[in-house]
């Protein structure tokens, strides 16, 4: 009898502390800093306008997931797609975004000011802006600069994993130093800084190498952002950020949105990895040829590849430790969410995809988190920094 009242209380608690989440979430403007699936609606043509059983990201799965804003990233890798180069390549992007939005204009509207922002999150309307993930696609110009704002961008991450002439990547500058002919900013580079200041694009430190980020934060007038980086404590990857770092961006007054790709927020499924990538891989990849031809061989590692890592997969609550490590460390007023969706070839269990953004709210609450904190988390600490850093 007793047992059976106290599993009643357990049951009615669980079940109380799920409606009060669903009720903050839905409340809350959510605010993600990074998606990627920009790049998928170029190359493979995908139209995410209606519901698509494949990827993590569309309209409608946005609506139920709760989002009000949604950063495109617009992203090329480090050798062009188009012989006219990188600009060309970002150019692409953004005609895709325009186009999307420009074919429902009922759910979905394309933000240039902060006005527009909170316009569009009254008008429940998703709202997109664009950040462009590395400073390779403006070549050097400024005036390339110039026009990509003009066409919205509103971030941009001065490095992706590829350095450029005026800043140095974290990749670059942890695994390839001894190859770099510079590190940090360049006199060029901190002149880009001040333009974005100037201009009213965040600087977005997310992939920059520890000195690139030093650098860039001592140069900023402005709060600057990690659109989508996690901790370094919690999973010591060259992606991730070390304490010193987390409390420059406090006292920056910037915001650090975290990233939920299982390899950056758990250490184990980090190492697993890199096994599978190491000598480890080599080795089955070699045993598999005498069996295989070269097509078949793809699929099968790449099957195999994902069921080796699969029970190392990270839970939710292991995703939203990196936010309490942050939240612990300098307070609720510098964290944020930058998932990484479409960008990323793994997630924590059940974070499958856009819809799933509430879990991380229930995981709030059930670690007693306010409301008042949960809405700093999900969307009040982004608009601080990009009101702080738009001009209108
Ligand atoms: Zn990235």
């Amino acid at each position: 009898m007793r047992y059976s009242f106290l599993l009643f209380l357990i049951c009615t608690s669980v079940i109380v502390s799920a409606q009060q989440a669903r009720k903050i979430h839905y409340k809350a403007t959510l605010i993600d800093t990074h998606n990627d699936v920009l790049s998928s609606t170029v190359l493979d043509g995908k139209d995410i306008s209606h519901r698509i059983d494949y990827g993590q990201s569309d309209l409608d799965r946005w609506k139920e997931g709760g989002l009000d804003v949604q950063f495109f990233s617009v992203w090329t890798g480090e050798r062009a797609r188009n012989k006219e180069g990188f600009y060309k390549d970002a150019n692409e992007e953004i005609d895709s975004l325009d186009a999307i939005v420009a074919r429902n204009p009922e759910r979905m509207v394309k933000a240039y000011t902060y006005k527009d922002v909170k316009k569009g999150i009254r008008r429940k309307k998703l709202v997109a802006l664009i950040g462009v993930e590395g400073g390779h696609m403006m070549e050097g110009d400024l005036d390339k600069l110039q026009s990509l704002y003009d066409r919205g961008m509103r971030y941009m991450t001065l490095t992706w994993n590829n350095s450029n002439d005026w800043a140095t990547s974290a990749m670059d500058e942890t695994l390839h130093a001894g190859n770099l002919s510079h590190k940090g900013l360049t006199e060029f580079g901190k002149q880009v800084v001040r333009r974005m200041n100037q201009l009213g694009i965040m600087v977005d430190l997310s992939h920059t190498g520890e000195q690139t980020f030093y650098d860039a934060i001592a140069v900023s007038s402005k709060p600057v952002l990690l659109s989508h980086s996690s901790v370094w404590n919690i999973c010591p990857v060259f992606r991730n950020l070390k304490d010193d770092q987390i409390k420059a961006v406090a006292k920056n007054g910037g915001v650090i949105c975290v990233n939920f790709y299982s390899g950056f927020i758990d250490s184990n499924f980090a190492k697993k990895m890199d096994e599978l990538e190491g000598a480890r891989g080599k080795q089955i990849k070699d045993s598999l040829n005498q069996y295989y031809d070269a097509a078949q061989m793809n699929n099968v590692w790449r099957q195999l590849f994902s069921a080796e890592l699969e029970p190392y997969r990270p839970t939710i609550s292991k995703l939203v430790d990196h936010i309490d490590y942050i939240v612990k460390m300098i307070g609720d007023d510098y964290v944020g969410i930058g998932s990484d969706f479409d960008g990323v070839s793994s997630l924590p269990i059940g974070m499958d995809d856009v819809t799933k953004y509430p879990l991380i709210t229930e995981e709030l609450v059930k670690r007693g988190y306010s409301k008042k904190s949960i809405d700093k988390i999900l969307g009040g600490n982004v608009l601080r920094v990009m009101k702080a850093n738009f001009n209108n």
